[in-house]
């Protein structure tokens, strides 16, 4: 258990045993908060997530000599709750469509503290923005197009980061990486000298900085330390066309351990690489510091959460597989059959007991694909029990669909062995509440 890094377990930092053996959280015992708020049900250890940001806070201050500040990725799991959370803990957030920024806004996060990403934002998602004083990161013509428009009449100048692709390999899934230059994400770097020297024309433009992402779930180092020259000579570039840039914003990426055998770094070494990278490369141009700007989701999530679900049916095909179907699935955890996702689980009630079987543990979702672990050594179980799938804090209810009509679960946060509802679970007829039925289809049979 590393209580500095939760990114490195696999379970919440506060995760222990009761005298009977059975699993708690936050000082919760996860089979009664499974009874109390029924299945499947996404658990979320305040703790955890306030040490993770605490980690980021101190490895910034301790590692870079300038300022600093980290902003959550909201996309990871946004929820007025987590906002305010994040918010009380001094990060900033990452927003990406009006609806994770009006959370982040009514979540009382301070407008200062927020930028809102996206290669395709909307005029209405640029507009909520800039009326709210919000950070825009500009990702292609089309961004400067409507903001150009809509800053017309204002008499504020626009806050803006500027997002190019750095053209850094690394190690992950293809969908969730983003640095190498064949990506949707950002200018190519070919174009950051027209680009600059077009903002540097535009009186509403206020350039504070730069922005590159390079991916998710990521365990290297090296390519966080590349990018800190990448974006250095960036910075460099956009001074001598005319802007005064203060920041310079490396995106997130840090892995988070899901099985065993994951050994993602800590917190603080991820943020020692890239910070003694940025200063080295800034030193080495002769750069006043920027303020350092770095954007984690997965890391400060992932840890904190599980998923509480009811063991339920089960089909055995002698000699082939053995089946263990649970209450929920791809709706609320799409993340298996999206990137074929590994995770890690166990018995609420008897997290140690000798496993008896493999099981493939399968949701219950009329999809074949709908599986959430291969391979799972379990104890004889009985319908009934609840099952804990681990490290599920981060994409998964921001992922989760209603695919079947199953309705999304709830929330809990714990903590001191309290728990508290922060997500209510939806219900079946919520689901038809945005169905229209027109009159002329109206059956009269
Ligand atoms: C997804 C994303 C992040 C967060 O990534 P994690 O791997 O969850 O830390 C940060 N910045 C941008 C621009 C992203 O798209």
């Amino acid at each position: 258990m590393d209580p500095e890094s939760p990114n490195r377990n696999l379970a919440p930092i506060t995760a222990e045993l009761d005298p009977q053996g059975r699993l708690q959280v936050g000082g919760c015992v996860l089979s009664e908060l499974a009874q109390r708020y029924g299945t499947p049900l996404y658990v979320l250890d305040e703790q955890s997530l306030r040490q993770a940001c605490r980690a980021y806070k101190k490895a910034l201050e301790q590692h870079y000599p300038g300022p600093s500040l980290a902003l959550y990725a909201s996309k990871a799991n946004s929820s007025l709750a987590i906002t305010a959370l994040v918010a009380a803990e001094g990060l900033g957030l990452d927003a990406v469509s009006a609806g994770e920024l009006l959370t982040a806004l009514e979540g009382g996060m301070p407008m200062e503290r927020i930028v809102l990403h996206g290669n395709n934002k909307s005029a209405e998602e640029l507009s909520l923005a800039l009326q709210n004083g919000v950070t825009v990161v500009v990702d292609n013509w089309r961004d400067i197009e409507l903001l150009q428009e809509l800053a017309e009449g204002r008499s504020e100048t626009v806050p803006l980061l500027l997002r190019f692709t750095p053209g850094i390999e690394c190690h992950t899934h293809e969908y969730i990486r983003t640095g190498h230059l064949d990506s949707k994400f950002g200018f190519d770097p070919d174009q950051l000298e027209q680009v600059l020297t077009h903002l540097a024309g535009c009186s509403w433009a206020q350039l504070k900085g730069l922005h590159a992402h390079i991916g998710s779930q990521i365990f290297e180092l090296d390519p966080h330390r590349d990018l800190a020259g990448v974006l250095a000579d960036a910075f460099v570039l956009a001074r001598s066309l005319g802007h005064n840039p203060t920041d310079l914003n490396v995106g997130g990426g840090l892995g988070i351990r899901y099985v065993a055998s994951d050994d993602p770094p800590s917190i603080d070494a991820w943020v020692k690489v890239v910070a003694e990278a940025m200063a080295a490369a800034c030193q080495a141009r002769n750069l006043e510091l920027p303020r350092l700007l770095c954007e984690p989701g997965r890391s400060l999530v992932a840890a904190a959460g599980v998923t509480l679900y009811e063991v339920g049916s089960r089909k055995h095909i002698p000699g082939l597989n053995t089946y263990v179907a649970v209450d929920g699935g791809m709706s609320d955890n799409p993340r298996p059959i999206t990137y074929q996702s590994e995770y890690t689980a166990c018995l609420a009630d008897s997290p140690g007991a000798a496993a008896s079987e493999s099981v493939t543990l399968v949701g219950k979702h009329c999809e074949s694909g709908d599986v959430l672990l291969k391979g799972l050594p379990l104890p004889a179980t009985k319908a009934g029990e609840v099952l804990v799938v681990l490290a599920t804090g981060a994409y998964n209810a921001s992922m989760a669909s209603n695919y079947n009509r199953i309705p999304r679960p709830a929330t809990v946060m714990v903590g001191s062995g309290r728990s508290e509802l922060v997500q209510r679970r939806e219900r079946p007829d919520e689901l038809l509440r945005y169905d229209v039925l027109p009159e002329r289809l109206r059956s009269v049979g």
